[in-house]
């Protein structure tokens, strides 16, 4: 990192990523800073878009919508965004000559796939006499910055959360002005952004109703969580009520920044605030172990659970996927994440524990599912969440706690509120029976026109004996480890 204390009479490009917004932003304020003309653009990046498809294209629509919000934000104060396409180390090495800058700036990216895309940006920049300069900016602490006394990385979340909070200075959340050196933003031609149909995205790929991308959709969802955040301790585990604060979008593309998010939780002395900024650690947590096990991508974090033997049932999978296992808390679950790109915390802990100890399918197979559906889709919280369910990962859940989808229905939706609301076909069942209808008696069944096995699916598998099978499957690991 430089520090620059007078502007210097050159040019410089500061090439956003996962960063979508001017408001606190540290690359744009360091590059403001530091240069007397300023450049700002976006590479559609066709590694990237070519592996998207399906369902994932929703995420490409939150992509542009915000891309169109990021340049008006940027017109309103004289500069502009400039849209590239290609690969990525073409496509900025092309930028940085056409525009003449000495500089490109970026903020750092921990994906392994990311650091080699950004160490070859650097090499082509290199060639060129240009120098990429990146900074920390979608994490409070970075990969090194909380350690072990030993200076070794934490595998262990509580903790790393102590350290973490131990370290936590006001100045570590001070936003990064922007405003101040706006002036400077260079005025570039009219944004020139392929359509959606361009992009390949199809009607249904549009944006899920209720969701609004950019940093104006992330700015409203955080001032309505402001007013509920010191109950999120309490609600935060219902699905049917407005507990959590679905921002995970926002901070995934970057339309919220961290800093802006931790700043509301540490500025409460509520019980709800302290769960919250505990649920951020969370996600450096993960960024953190990613960065420092890349191999955790598609290895278990504990080498020994590699040896375990999933089974390999495609229907019992597709079942899953479809939302029609007969277990109707899983399946409205499912059906949440397919309709609207999104899925409530507790549900993805009780989806992911029900493919992998229930079907006995692995991990992986859930994890990609997830990426392809999670409009807040992010390699390192879905990794981490997964392999906790699924007891392979680091601070995991113990493989001999199997979450029962059937009290964990009656626990979480006692009403069958959220149930009823994806899974229509058990609306008139009564609350008593909504978690496991196949134990309403058949005149029932009948009574209400919802008969187990032709209106609404019969249960895939018999939890009590799937139960068995796993302590099985991960006893058969341990005693030969
Ligand atoms: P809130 O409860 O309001 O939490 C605030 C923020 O904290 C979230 O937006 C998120 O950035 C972070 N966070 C919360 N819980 C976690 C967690 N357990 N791990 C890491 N970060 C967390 N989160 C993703 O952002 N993307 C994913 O792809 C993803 N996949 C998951 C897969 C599984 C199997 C599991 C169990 C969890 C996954 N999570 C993922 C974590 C969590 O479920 C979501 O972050 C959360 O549900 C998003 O809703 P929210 O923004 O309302 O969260």
């Amino acid at each position: 990192m430089i520090a620059v204390s007078e502007p210097r009479a050159d040019a410089a490009l500061v090439w956003f990523r996962r960063d979508l917004r001017v408001v606190d932003h540290t690359a744009l304020a360091q590059a403001l800073r530091a240069h007397a003309q300023v450049y700002c653009a976006f590479v559609l990046d066709a590694d990237i878009l070519g592996r998207i498809r399906g369902n994932a294209m929703r995420r490409v629509a939150f992509l542009h919508a915000s891309l169109v919000e990021l340049d008006a934000n940027l017109r309103e104060r004289g500069g502009g965004l400039l849209v590239a396409q290609g690969q990525a180390h073409e496509a900025i090495g092309r930028l940085a000559r056409a525009l003449g800058v000495t500089t490109v700036y970026a903020n750092r990216d921990y994906e392994p796939g990311a650091i080699a895309r950004d160490q070859k940006v650097a090499a082509g920049l290199r060639e060129i006499g240009v120098a990429l300069i990146t900074h920390k900016d979608q994490v409070v602490f970075e990969r090194d910055e909380v350690l072990t006394q030993q200076r070794t990385p934490f595998s262990v979340f509580t903790p790393y959360k102590r350290a973490w909070l131990a370290r936590l200075r006001d100045d570590d959340l001070r936003g990064h002005e922007v405003d101040r050196f706006a002036a400077r933003l260079a005025a570039v031609p009219p944004l020139q952004l392929p359509g959606l149909d361009e992009l390949g995205l199809e009607a249904h790929h549009a944006l899920p109703s209720g969701v609004v991308a950019g940093a104006q959709g992330a700015k409203r969802l955080l001032a309505d969580f402001a007013r509920r955040i010191d109950e999120y301790h309490a609600r935060r585990d219902f699905p049917a009520v407005k507990g959590p604060s679905y921002l995970s979008v926002h901070l995934r593309f970057g339309t919220l920044s961290i800093r802006e998010a931790a700043r509301l939780a540490r500025g409460r002395s509520s019980e709800g605030a302290s769960t919250w900024l505990s649920e951020l650690i969370w996600r450096e947590f993960y960024f953190m172990i990613l960065a420092h096990h890349p191999r955790v991508i598609d290895h278990a974090f504990r080498p020994e659970y590699d040896a375990i033997r999933w089974d390999d049932d495609e229907q019992s999978f597709a079942a899953w996927c479809e939302g029609r296992t007969g277990y109707p808390i899983v399946d409205a679950a499912m059906r949440q994440m397919n309709q609207t790109g999104y899925m409530h915390n507790r549900l993805r802990m009780i989806v992911a524990s029900f493919l992998t100890k229930d079907l006995g399918i692995d991990w992986r197979a859930g994890e990609r599912y997830f990426a392809e559906q999670l409009i807040d889709y992010e390699l390192a919280a879905n990794n981490g969440g997964w392999q906790w369910a699924a007891s392979t990962g680091c601070d995991a859940q113990p493989y001999f706690r199997i979450f029962n989808p059937v009290t964990q229905s009656q626990r979480f939706d006692p009403q069958g509120k959220f149930i009823r609301r994806y899974v229509p076909e058990l609306a008139g069942v009564p609350d008593k029976h909504i978690h496991a209808p196949w134990m309403l008696p058949s005149v029932d069944q009948a009574a209400l026109d919802c008969t187990i096995g032709r209106d609404y699916p019969a249960p895939v598998v018999d939890h009590a004996q799937a139960r068995e099978r796993t302590l099985q499957r991960f006893g058969k690991v341990r005693r030969s480890e």
